[in-house]
């Protein structure tokens, strides 16, 4: 029987329907990734790190692969380009149709030069820490070996993150 991975992933949003890009994007990840097991609401904040008039949208997935942490990155990607994201020279944060990030990865701790695993800034944005905090309250982070619970009540991020009503 083939290995049972646990992907964290981090979907954002901040241009278009960003609802119906999160059903689009769930759907390639069922079809590409594997079954999504847990979700979080959709939460909103405004754009970190750089000026936008557009609110950003986040939800976390839980997603049962069994692809390694590195094919679930490239598949990722693959999704990414699918759904129409473009990516600029320029270093940073910009309007996206979608970014899927991998906050965790089982308990794995992973650094290579194209994935960093626990995300190495999930611990310092609410707009993560919120939502992960509906589905994973107690998961201990592998390396800052506390909760998310605790990271998101000790997190300095000023943003407010609140929840999309349905
Ligand atoms: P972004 O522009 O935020 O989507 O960042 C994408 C880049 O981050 C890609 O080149 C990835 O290889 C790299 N990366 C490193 N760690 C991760 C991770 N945990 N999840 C997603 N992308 C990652």
């Amino acid at each position: 029987m083939s290995q049972k991975n646990f992907a964290v992933i981090l979907l954002g949003a901040n241009l278009g329907d960003k609802k119906q890009m999160f059903a689009q994007v769930e759907t390639h990840i069922t079809d590409n990734i594997g079954n999504c097991i847990k979700k979080s609401a959709l939460y909103s904040s405004k754009a970190w790190g750089f000026e936008s008039d557009d609110l950003f949208y986040n939800q976390v997935l839980i997603v049962e692969t069994e692809y390694s942490a590195h094919d679930t990155l490239l598949r990722c990607q693959a999704i990414e380009n699918k759904c129409g994201r473009v990516r600029h020279e320029q270093a940073g944060y910009e309007s996206r149709t979608i970014d899927i990030d991998i906050l965790y990865f089982n308990n794995d701790i992973i650094e290579t030069d194209d994935l960093t695993i626990p995300h190495p800034l999930l611990h310092k944005r609410k707009f993560a820490l919120v939502p992960l905090c509906e589905v994973l309250p107690e998961y201990i982070h592998p390396i800052l070996l506390t909760s998310n619970k605790n990271l998101l009540a000790n997190c300095e991020d000023e943003g407010t993150v609140e929840k999309v009503e349905e």
